[in-house]
């Protein structure tokens, strides 16, 4: 008998789940909250992480399983259950091979882009995890193409061309013109123009502006889902499996304040992203895992100048480049400014004992007139006016009163910044010292400290507040390998699974490298649609119940 698998979400996850149990056999209806397809995926760079990927191996760089989960392990804080994380490694290769079999999809290494803690225990220094989907013709999605989410990206350039892969964010003007001419796409873009196209291909016709309401459920486990169009309609449809593909829960702000570790002002993810896979799982019984857990990333709030995009602004590039340095409301330095972005929300999340307060919020990335011309800010160019958002000053210490600063604390926080980078060492915060460190910053000195130590000394003093992001949250129902959904006694809800960034991540509080989010959904998400498709999802699992 053919079966019925719901997916619920149109991101990496929802497309790649809802593809899988389509080739598998499976009837598939694929609902999408929001008007337009994509998810947050279609925002991202589209860094997909793979460990012991057959990109890596053909190129001949090295990794191994055990590296790879040592790796894992040695970040783990006892929150990565070890059969996910060997599922993950143990099946990604093959989820890249059957990606590339089924659609239009071309990884590739993006070559050096370091693991994102690569001298731990198994980090690859010289990347080798991270994938890049390459570019995606639009052009092929006719009617599609103006129904995927537009990313705010200059759309036209691979990963390994933006900054954040790397590259240098810009294209000569004839190749531009040509990838215009013919649509293509890159980044997460490219991801999800690729898992469309396999999924129009075979069938799967997905219906925005449809959310998924509620599971139903009966004495067999889920039997349907009710789902409310745009319109206000609420209908019920008839499920042997539901997968929940919707996303984390960030803006969502009773959730939030409920479940996350610390606080989270600025999500950068699709507003629609609002936990709806994680209430419907709460009310069926699931047990939850990994709630306090968010990816998370300083950003700044400034105006897009299209005026079209209004989310936070990730500052990887700005807080890694020489001549900048990130304060906390009593001027000091409190990290390294250039670490990874996960890493930096438990910087924010520092509670102090004695005030009973979070001493690194608010906080401000500074810099000086020389990094201004040199790298410009965000949008900025160099040679742009400085507008009315950036609060500039002659002195560190005006600057220090106009943002409430202690101006003592940081004139003898930049004076020793500065001695810092004349001795080319950060002694507080080691910045500069990892590979990871200098990726995003001066490439002219990449991998040298001087990829990321400048100094601040010449005026006028700039400053912008940074904010506690996530790209999302990561914690939701607990599932088994394939995906589905554990009820409290560790038993599988029969027919319903979680993917993506609705799922406790398989990787606990751990961004493991570019793509650490993508490349989970993928593996997962490919795991519970056959799985939904097979219908052997109500056998138990072997482990004893917990009562
Ligand atoms: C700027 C930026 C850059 C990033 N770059 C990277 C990167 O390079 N690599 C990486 O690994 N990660 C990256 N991330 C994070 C990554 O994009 C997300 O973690 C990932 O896309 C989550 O995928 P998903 O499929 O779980 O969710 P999403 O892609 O967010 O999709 C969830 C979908 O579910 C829909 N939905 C919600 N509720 C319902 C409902 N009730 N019914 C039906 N549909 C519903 C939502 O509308 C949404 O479309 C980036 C994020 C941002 C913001």
């Amino acid at each position: 008998m053919v079966r019925t698998v719901v997916v619920l979400g149109s991101g990496a996850a929802g497309l790649t789940a809802a593809l899988a149990a389509k080739r598998a056999g499976a009837e598939v209806d694929l609902y999408e909250k929001a008007e337009t397809i994509g998810g947050t995926t279609a925002l991202s760079g589209g860094a997909c992480w793979i460990p012991i990927n057959p990109h890596a191996q053909n190129a001949g760089l090295s990794d191994s399983r055990d590296e790879a989960l040592a790796y894992l392990n040695s970040l783990s804080f006892g929150l990565i259950d070890p059969a996910m994380a060997e599922t993950l490694v143990d099946r990604g290769p093959d989820v890249v091979n059957w990606l590339e079999s089924t659609t239009t999809l071309k990884f590739s290494v993006v070559g050096g882009y370091p693991d994102y803690h690569p001298e731990r225990v198994g980090g690859l220094p010289l990347g080798g995890r991270t994938l890049d989907p390459g570019l995606c013709s639009y052009r092929e999605l006719g009617k599609w193409a103006k129904r995927v989410t537009p990313s705010g990206r200059v759309e036209s350039l691979t990963l390994a061309e933006t900054g954040m892969g790397g590259g240098t964010g810009h294209l000569d003007a004839e190749t531009t013109a040509r990838r215009k001419a013919e649509d293509l796409r890159g980044c997460g873009l490219s991801l999800i123009g690729h898992l469309l196209k396999a999924c129009l291909e075979c069938g799967i016709v997905p219906k925005t502006g449809t959310r998924g309401l509620d599971l139903e459920i009966d004495s067999g486990g889920v039997s349907g889902i009710q789902l409310q169009e745009s319109n206000g309609t609420v209908i019920s449809r008839q499920a042997d499996a539901v997968v929940l593909a919707t996303g984390g829960f960030e803006w969502n702000d009773e959730l939030v304040r409920a479940f996350l570790r610390g606080p989270m002002s600025a999500p950068v993810s699709l507003e629609t992203c609002t936990g709806d896979g994680l209430l419907m799982a709460m009310r069926a019984g699931a047990s939850l895992a990994n709630m306090r857990e968010a990816w998370w990333t300083p950003c700044v709030r400034i105006p897009d100048p299209t005026g079209r995009i209004n989310r936070p602004y990730l500052i990887n590039r700005e807080r890694t480049l020489p001549g900048s340095i990130m304060v906390n409301r009593s001027g000091k330095r409190f990290t390294n400014e250039a670490a990874n972005y996960n890493s930096i929300g438990g910087a924010f999340h520092v509670l102090d004992a004695v005030d009973f307060g979070y001493p690194n919020l608010p906080a401000w990335l500074i810099f000086d007139q020389a990094y201004l011309r040199r790298y410009g800010f965000a949008h900025l160019t160099p040679t742009d006016t400085s507008p009315a958002w950036l609060t500039h000053a002659d002195s560190i210490e005006n600057l220090a009163a106009m943002i409430g600063v202690e101006p003592a604390g940081i004139a003898r926080t930049v004076s020793q910044w500065n001695t810092y980078v004349d001795q080319g060492k950060d002694a507080d915060f080691c910045r500069g010292q990892s590979v990871y460190d200098t990726w995003a910053g001066d490439a002219a000195h990449r991998g040298t400290p001087q990829g990321t130590l400048g100094k601040i000394s010449a005026p006028p003093y700039y400053a912008v507040e940074v904010l506690s992001g996530a790209l999302g949250t990561r914690g939701g129902p607990r599932t088994e390998t394939h995906g589905r959904v554990l009820d409290t006694r560790g038993q599988p809800i029969k027919g319903l699974y979680a993917v993506g960034n609705a799922m406790a991540s398989p990787t606990g509080m751990v961004y493991g490298g570019a793509g650490g989010t993508l490349g989970p959904a993928l593996v997962f998400g490919y795991l519970a649609g056959i799985d939904a498709a097979s219908g052997n999802h109500c056998d138990r699992i072997a482990a004893p119940a917990v009562d």
